[in-house]
């Protein structure tokens, strides 16, 4: 009787343990009712959605994606059963490039672990993740959502493409234009060509063939060229097979306490984006100014270049301080060598 008495009061413990954990939760566990990876767009943007569409309310929900040289994602979602997509996996799920299958596993007791592979290697850790609400008059039910802009992923063929292309270097101005000109008399034309030239020396040090729009103090098509002119000359320098283009500027504004660092990428280009998107980290880190950005736009060069292209405004040569640093030999170094790691990046050269 006493050993009934025992076990009794085990059992209530492990029951009254379980319904603790239950009313944590409060509630039924959610149920998979689908899972979508799908390409779409939105505010200009490009990317990779997943789409987990469950039964619920609330998702507690873990993402993983291994390193830089991986090609997985793994997604833990705490309280939900498989429900719909099956025990193994094995329906309602769909997909499109680049990723190349997705299973499904019940990792523990009432959680679900989603491994997603990718046909591309992942080169950023970044993506965007959300709960969206059911929409019964869209027949939504609630929705974890998960975005990866395709810059992410690197492509086989970037990394082919080392080697038999030149990178192209462009010192923004030069000559009659001095660019913007800061309150001591720093030159924008002397800084872009400062950099550009240590930045010619870096890349060629690790063998990568370069080609200048300009290597001296001079325009590149003529003193009393048209703006368009200037710049097409500087367009018509990269060879056709040229793999990227860079152009390097500093920025100016009329108000001296402007300042920063930001990148630019042509609007529609996905290989742009992650370009300047991985310049804009390393300059960051290595120059440590005001991070403005990856921004799209419409620049001359940008749009012009059937390469992927960046443009990078070094920081604010109005601004005294800023223009104290970028008319520093040791400082234009540093931005040289930022610029050259993320170039490594984006072809996929490990630098660690
Ligand atoms: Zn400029």
């Amino acid at each position: 009787m006493r050993h009934l008495t025992k076990i009794f009061l085990l059992l209530t413990l492990v029951l009254m343990s379980f319904m603790s954990i239950a009313s944590a939760k409060n509630s039924d566990p959610n149920e998979l009712e689908y899972i979508k990876a799908y390409q779409t767009r939105e505010g200009g943007r490009e990317f990779l959605r997943i789409e987990i569409g469950f039964k619920g309310e609330e998702l507690e929900y873990d993402i993983k994606l291994a390193s830089s040289i991986s090609q997985l994602m793994t997604v833990d979602l705490k309280h939900t059963i498989p429900a719909k997509v099956g025990r193994r996996g094995g329906s309602n799920i769909d997909f499109e490039e680049p990723v190349e299958n997705i299973t499904l596993k019940e990792f523990e007791l009432g959680s679900c672990r989603l491994q997603i592979n990718f046909d591309k290697t992942i080169d950023d850790r970044s993506y965007r993740a959300r709960v969206e609400k059911a929409n019964k008059s869209q027949k939504l039910p609630t929705r974890l959502l998960i975005d990866i802009d395709n810059y992410v992923f690197i492509d086989e063929t970037i990394e082919l493409d080392i080697g038999s292309g030149a990178i192209v270097i462009d010192p923004g101005h030069g000559g009659s234009d001095a660019g913007a000109v800061g309150p001591t008399g720093v030159r924008e034309k002397d800084v872009s060509l400062a950099v550009a030239l240590k930045l010619r020396e870096y890349l060629e040090e690790q063998g990568d063939p370069v080609v200048m729009t300009r290597t001296t103090d001079v325009d590149v098509y003529s003193p009393q060229a048209t703006n368009a002119q200037e710049l097409q000359a500087r367009v018509n320098k990269a060879p056709r097979d040229a793999a990227l283009f860079i152009s390097i500027h500093c920025n100016a504004f009329s108000n001296p306490s402007s300042h920063g660092m930001e990148t630019y990428y042509y609007t529609d280009s996905g290989r742009g984006r992650r370009l300047a998107k991985l310049i804009n980290e390393e300059l960051e880190k290595y120059g440590g100014l005001f991070n403005r950005g990856v921004k799209p736009a419409n620049f001359y060069v940008l749009k012009h270049t059937s390469m992927p292209s960046t443009l990078l405004e070094l920081g604010f040569v109005t601004n005294p301080e800023e223009e104290q640093l970028l008319a520093d030999e040791g400082y234009q170094d540093s931005l040289a060598r930022a610029i050259v790691t993320g170039i490594n990046r984006y072809f996929g050269r490990t630098t660690d």
